[in-house]
């Protein structure tokens, strides 16, 4: 038999390991909780820093390098784009096709970091004439830059070709081996049209390549349009 006080010795031993016990439980369930918490804050973190890094990728994209303005991609998608809003709103679209004149000689003549310099000022130049919203200024090759303008009228388009054409004279970047001037000078193509079934975002930047086409055989620095609008 046990006596009284070795019953209660286990009693008090049997309920200091029962809290032991429950108390352990708890710590553990503590240090997991604390550390379930941690965890959430860096992956919710992790995720705000990487949709930063996504949005900074999809940026880069479709920017240009060298001059900052959209390149090709960006551009070819807007120009869809715009050309589906003008389709529902029934918006003119109009494009400028714009390409540097005699531009490998002025690489040849000043070099192409010259000629990288002189890429990047007409870029900034016609950056600052077309910010409008819907307006997007592209560099839509080497030498040649594609500016896509919604929403405005065939006169307004003339209007705009003509300032950038005369911008770009105005930085007045010294062409020794030009041409068609004394200075750097572009040639301008711009076509314009209504968005519906029988043409498309393509035909109008063919027609604008065209125009510029056009521009450089009439003898550069000039603005020239496609067919639909003479001056
Ligand atoms: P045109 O008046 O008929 O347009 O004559 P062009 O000399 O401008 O035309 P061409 O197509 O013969 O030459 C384009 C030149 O543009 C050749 C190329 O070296 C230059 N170019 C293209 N991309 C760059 C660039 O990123 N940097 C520099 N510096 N030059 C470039
Ligand atoms: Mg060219
Ligand atoms: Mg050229």
């Amino acid at each position: 038999m046990l006596s009284s006080e070795t019953i209660w010795i286990l009693v008090v031993g049997g309920v200091v390991l029962i809290l032991l016990g429950v108390f352990l439980i708890y710590m553990k369930t503590y240090v997991l909780r604390e550390q379930k918490s941690k965890l959430e804050d860096l992956v919710a973190k992790r995720t705000v820093e990487l949709e930063a890094a996504n949005a900074q990728l999809e940026t880069l994209v479709r920017n240009d390098p060298l001059t900052g303005v959209t390149n090709r991609r960006g551009f070819d998608e807007k120009v869809e784009e715009e050309w589906r809003r003008a389709s529902r709103y029934g918006a003119f679209v109009s494009i400028l096709m714009i390409d540097v004149d005699y531009f490998k000689n002025y690489n040849d003549n000043l070099g192409h970091q010259a000629g990288d310099r002189a890429l990047k000022m007409i870029a900034n130049a016609l950056a600052k004439l077309f910010k409008r919203a819907g307006e997007v200024v592209a560099r839509y090759g080497g030498e040649e830059f594609v500016i896509l303008m919604p929403g405005v009228t065939p006169g307004e388009t003339i209007e705009a070709a003509e300032r950038a054409r005369l911008q770009i004279e105005d930085l007045k970047l010294s062409h020794p081996s030009s041409d068609a001037s004394a200075v750097v000078t572009v040639s301008i193509g711009y076509s314009i049209e209504f968005p519906g079934e029988m043409n498309s975002a393509t035909a109008l930047i063919s027609a604008a390549d065209k125009a510029l086409y056009k521009a450089k055989l009439n003898g550069r620095n000039r603005v020239e349009g496609d067919r639909a609008l003479n001056r």
